[in-house]
């Protein structure tokens, strides 16, 4: 079996392209990660997924340890083969959305003690259970059980959960144990000061993992603050191993973070959006419930060769969404998901060419024009 790798091939600035290795395949980088929460991305098939050029999906611990549950995706043989898609999956720890899902939380060193979402049933989660439930999933890459406080937030508050969460690291570490061809990432927390990023990164870097995640932002500090944080947080990361924005974000946000040098990211926002009816383009937002667009028989984007635009108008696509039915999810996500694709596509191939200053001039500018006039 081959083991876990990730190799870098060009740099252009603080960004990077290069290519991580797994046995279930590899992942082109910088990767965007669609969500496939409930062992699904939603309104999409798996081989639709696969389609629009994602190399890798995140599932989340936390929902499919409450429903299924880990012991009976396991028993029907992992995740993979569960939902049917056979590239690599990465798994949060389940830390995050504890703390934002759940009912009745207990926080304490042990772990966090809670009540189901869902039924209101009660559970715990510790770094040695997150790993027991990534593993039954059969995760490729493993997430480090941590805690993230809201921002903003008191620095001694971001402080004293940063040092639990690398005392979480260490655990999460010992309890996942030697499993070639599965990955271990680190997540550094520290809020938005930068002597907390720094002592997170250490002690993490003293632990030792194969990636490393830029943790505790997207969570309500806005864009010009996290930017702040990517513009030095990444470079006290080791060079040789992928660095992961969780949680992110806009397209803008993803390129001011590839910029930064961020190798992988996901976010629920263009899958999400397709249900919505909020539509990403070249030309930034469009909006198809719009009544511009009921008599429009032009595509949502003429350069883009997602079935949506190839075979539809703008005019099906209204309708479809105010009747709501359910092709326009079907339709919509799978445009968002091809366009964010086509983007890291686009990064990649603008960072191994040199050329990604002018890239970004262009990708600003075209987001400047705002969408075609109406008819
Ligand atoms: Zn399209």
């Amino acid at each position: 079996m081959s083991t876990f790798s990730f190799s870098l091939d060009a740099t252009d600035g603080s960004a990077r392209t290069g290519v991580i290795d797994t046995p279930r395949g590899q992942i082109r980088t910088p990767a965007f990660m669609p969500v496939g929460t409930a062992a699904t991305v939603k309104a999409m098939m798996p081989e639709s997924v696969a389609a629009t050029g994602a190399d890798i999906l995140l599932g989340n611990t936390y929902h499919l340890m409450l429903r299924p549950t880990a012991e009976r995706i396991a028993a029907l043989g992992g995740l993979h083969k569960f939902m049917n898609w056979h590239k690599p999956i990465l798994t949060d720890s389940g830390g995050f959305q504890v703390m934002s899902l759940a009912g009745l939380r207990k926080l304490t060193e042990e772990g966090v003690k809670f009540a189901s979402h869902i039924d209101g049933s009660r559970h715990m989660l510790t770094p040695e259970r997150s790993m027991e439930i990534q593993k039954l999933l059969g995760s490729d890459i493993v997430m480090c059980f941590d805690e993230c406080p809201a921002l903003p937030a008191e620095e001694k508050v971001v402080a004293s959960s940063m040092r639990m969460s690398m005392r979480w690291a260490q655990r999460s570490r010992d309890a996942f144990g030697d499993r070639p061809g599965h990955a271990l990432f680190g997540i550094q927390q520290g809020g938005v000061t930068q002597s907390l990023r720094e002592e997170s990164a250490e002690a993490l870097k003293s632990i030792g993992f194969d990636g490393y995640a830029v943790g505790g932002l997207a969570v309500g500090e806005g864009q010009e603050a996290m930017f702040g944080v990517l513009d030095y947080a990444p470079d006290m990361l080791p060079t040789d191993k992928p660095r992961y924005l969780m949680g992110v974000g806009k397209p803008d946000d993803i390129v001011g973070a590839v910029a930064r040098g961020i190798d992988m990211m996901d976010c629920v926002l263009p899958s999400r959006s397709g249900r919505t009816g909020q539509v990403f383009t070249r030309n930034g937002v469009v909006n198809i419930k719009n009544a511009r667009h009921a008599d429009d028989p032009r595509p949502l984007d003429e350069s883009c060769t997602c079935p949506a635009c190839s075979n539809y108008s703008r005019a099906y696509l209204h309708h479809v969404f105010r009747s709501q039915e359910m092709i326009s999810g079907m339709l919509l996500t799978w445009h968002n998901l091809h366009y964010y694709q086509e983007l890291m596509q686009g990064m990649r191939d603008a960072i191994a060419g040199g050329t990604f200053t002018a890239w970004q001039a262009d990708f600003h500018a075209q987001r400047a024009k705002g969408d075609i006039e109406p008819l």
